[in-house]
């Protein structure tokens, strides 16, 4: 591991100068996946920035939906009766993330902006676009059974692994952000790029902006919401396919519907195609096969992780037959 410097920001304008004044200097909090990266030396800051200290941290009422702090800790949003209630989505996203352990830790912006799990980005002594613009990237013909069949290019297939961002996706959420220029709103699904030949810029986050909150409004498909989350073992685990839906129903019939999978696309992938498909019809059997049909279109699977189409569309069948009562 390479020597940084340290410095503790005492409240928000001082953490943005100091990631502003800093160059490669990070902002740290949780420290979950910054800490195995900086273990691994796949990143070298020059100084971390800790905002632990900043006044970012708890649930309150917004509206009618919620504001969430962006240094909430996982585990207190899954266990928050009112996001139980109102944002199944998130709780069950959340409940399905990681560890206990790495949930008591972890804050809701960092898992927002956690690395992706590619193999040769985590491995530092082989090449990769994403770390070292231009060197290549060695799983487009090597092991890239967990990358993704969505939004990837020529330099990058690396698939996004969080599950919270999918969630948010559902629930139209959006950020508050702060930097040096002041502060603006962020939709999250505006968050996150596909890599194009920049794999290295993940965000649309400027220079020493920081994420200090996350707005969920109340839409009315927000308390009608699921996730499922599929993997190799039952916990700890990186999704193969996750799938969430919200949907808004009445009289029997979708209303609106949003559907997004995360572990398959190089960003959070919402599913347009699959939410037309529901949307004005009614939720049986025979509707979440044909919306599960659509979720794949255009899926560019490589070697290894074709079986990502299959297992996608078995998700979606699966997580719309579960928030029709039907499984
Ligand atoms: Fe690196 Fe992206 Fe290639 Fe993985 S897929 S090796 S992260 S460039």
């Amino acid at each position: 591991m390479l020597a940084f410097g340290y410095a503790q920001a005492k409240d928000l304008p001082m953490g943005i100068e100091l990631l502003r004044d800093t160059p490669a200097a990070l902002p740290i909090a949780g420290g979950t996946d910054i800490i195995q990266l900086l273990q691994e030396g796949v990143i070298a800051p020059s100084e971390l920035v800790d905002i632990n200290l900043l006044p970012l941290r708890g649930i309150e009422p917004a509206g009618e939906g919620l504001r969430i702090g962006a240094l909430t800790r996982l585990s207190e949003i899954a266990d928050d009766a009112r996001v139980k209630a109102r944002f199944p989505v998130l709780a069950r996203a959340l409940e399905e993330t990681a560890s206990p352990q790495v949930r008591n830790m972890a804050t809701a912006a960092g898992n927002l902006l956690q690395r992706t799990r590619c193999l040769y980005f985590r491995d530092a002594t082989v090449p990769c676009n994403k770390r070292e613009p231009g060197s290549g990237c060695p799983a487009m013909d090597g092991e890239n059974r967990m990358n993704a069949i969505f939004g990837g290019s020529s330099s990058c297939i690396a698939a996004y692994p969080g599950d919270m961002a999918n969630a948010l996706l559902v629930l139209d959420a959006e950020l508050e952000v702060q930097g040096p220029d002041g502060g603006r709103r962020l939709a999250v699904a505006d968050l996150h790029r596909e890599p194009g030949d920049t794999p290295h810029l993940e965000t649309t986050l400027r220079p020493s902006e920081i994420i200090t909150a996350i707005h969920l409004p109340a839409t009315p498909r927000s308390a009608n919401s699921h996730y499922l989350k599929l993997r190799d073992r039952a916990s700890f685990e990186w999704a193969l396919v996750s799938v969430a839906v919200a949907l808004e129903t009445k009289d029997g019939e979708i209303r609106s519907a949003r559907v997004a999978a995360g572990a398959v696309g190089t960003t959070p992938w919402r599913l347009p195609l699959v939410e037309r498909r529901l949307e004005r019809g009614r939720l049986d059997e025979a509707a979440a096969v044909a919306a599960a049909e659509a979720a794949t279109h255009g899926a560019n699977p490589r070697s290894q992780n074709a079986f990502k189409v299959k297992l996608l569309r078995a998700a979606v069948q699966r997580v719309l037959l579960m928030a029709g009562g039907l499984a």
